[in-house]
């Protein structure tokens, strides 16, 4: 991996104590590099892992054509040989799903089809049952010209995905709708990355767990819990490691055995300007750690780097302390830093244009991210609201929200009435 000091000397307008988000995220980018373990596993337990290979399809899918419809398949120039405008066929048989498909009509003849049956020597159409009228002894059917097209209701070899083609690409974090994929292509098993270890603690003499008697000025520590909720949606490994108390020795062995058995390691708190506690000065000793002042609200302060214990690395994540803080740096830095650790290419999340309902102050020179409501107005239309308060510490902001309001780095202040860009959290893991 690169070193940050080799990414940072690289920029021309790096300033760490105003940093833009966008800059931030282009030094992670370039710091982080994947994990190399790769796993074969059964197709059901690749489920929201990452896919380490490309999947080549081995098969035509279908592999025949066949019919998308009930009803009666036959040749396609029968329509335009129909005189009257009404078709007459002799049915010559019935084919169903599964079979082979040996019957060969005429131009004549016609062969009654069920959905997925493979289509008849010869025939391109398939007219559906309800277009049909069909003589007593079910030997002959009558249909309007008109009501097909040649081509119509039958399905092509191979137009879902033909033998050869790419089905999906090595990166691609595996959906529900890609395990029945690899299922239609008859793969039983998958390469994909090892599984990431993440581990994380809080720091803070005013923590306390839950459990544990609040003294005055304490509060219960959340940020762990958020943690959690956020990695497991990203499917890794955790590591729990607790409160750790603002002592040198404590917080050393901390990071210490953090950094020796996981691949990624995240605190919160003691990353301020001011703050007077150790977790800085022992993140900068083990490693090569930078301490960001990021542009943006909330979540100014940042520290990202890696540090080293006995020979193992480990990528470091020091986020501020303040509870929405914590989710915002993680859903903007942590969420894509993991992401590209574990070797998954995901696509950005799309930025959606919405009418802001009221008017919000905002200072070009940050970037902003307010919690907001989104909901559909009486006009139809989605509108989105700011919840509340917006204090770095009310929690509750996020838990009402549904969607970021995304103010822009050089973005003024909004009109009531005015389109913002909203992120939705449903996708944000
Ligand atoms: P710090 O970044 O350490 O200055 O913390 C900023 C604010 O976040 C302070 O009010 C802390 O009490 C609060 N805080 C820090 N860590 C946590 C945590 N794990 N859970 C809840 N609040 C926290
Ligand atoms: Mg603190």
């Amino acid at each position: 991996m690169p070193s940050l000091q080799s990414v940072i000397s690289c920029l021309s307008d790096y300033d760490p104590t105003a940093l833009p988000v966008d800059q931030a995220n282009r030094i992670i980018g370039e710091v982080v590099e994947p994990v190399r373990g790769v796993e074969q596993v059964p197709i059901r337990s690749a489920l929201d892992r990452v896919l380490a290979e490309d999947i080549v399809s081995p098969i035509d899918v279908p592999a025949h054509d066949n019919s998308a419809m009930d009803g009666y398949a036959f040749q396609g120039a029968a329509l335009a040989a129909a005189q009257t405008g009404t078709v007459e066929l002799e049915v010559i048989g019935s084919a169903f799903a599964g079979g082979a498909g040996a019957l060969a009509p005429t131009a004549v003849q016609a062969v009654r089809i069920m959905t997925g049956a493979v289509m008849p020597a010869g025939c391109d159409t398939v007219v559906p049952q309800e277009f049909v009228e069909t003589a007593a002894d079910g030997a002959r059917v009558r249909f309007a010209a008109d009501c097909v097209r040649t081509g119509d209701n039958r399905r092509l070899r191979g137009e879902d995905l033909a033998r050869g083609q790419a089905a999906l690409q090595a990166g691609r974090i595996l959906q529900p709708a890609d395990l029945g994929l690899l299922a239609s292509l008859g793969v039983a098993e998958v390469r994909v990355r090892r599984r990431l270890r993440v581990a994380f603690f809080s720091t803070g003499d005013e923590l306390r767990s839950i459990g544990e008697p609040l003294d005055p000025g304490c509060v219960y520590d959340s940020n762990r819990y958020t943690l959690h909720g956020m990695l497991r949606r990203m499917n890794v490994d955790l590591l729990d490691m607790g409160v750790v108390r603002d002592d040198p020795d404590a917080l050393e062995a901390a990071f210490r055995t953090a950094c020796e058995t996981a691949d990624a390691v995240i605190t919160s708190g003691g990353v301020s300007v001011g703050e007077a506690d150790y977790t800085k000065q022992i993140m900068a000793r083990l490693g090569d750690v930078t301490f960001w002042k990021i542009a943006m609200r909330p979540g100014r302060p940042m520290a990202f780097g890696r540090i080293n214990s006995n020979g193992r690395e480990a990528l470091l994540f020091g986020l501020p302390g303040n509870p929405v803080a914590v989710m915002v740096t993680f859903y903007h830095f942590v969420r894509a830093a993991l992401h590209r650790l574990m070797g998954a290419s995901v696509p950005p999340l799309p930025l959606l244009r919405v009418r802001s309902v009221q008017a919000i102050r905002k200072k070009p020179g940050r970037t902003e991210y307010q919690r907001g409501i989104l909901a559909r107005a009486q006009d139809g239309q989605w509108e989105v609201r700011v919840t509340g308060q917006q204090g770095s510490g009310v929690l509750r902001s996020m838990s009402e929200a549904n969607c970021f309001i995304v103010l822009g780095h050089e973005q003024d202040s909004v009109r009531a009435g005015d389109a913002v860009e909203v992120l939705l959290f449903d996708g944000l893991v």
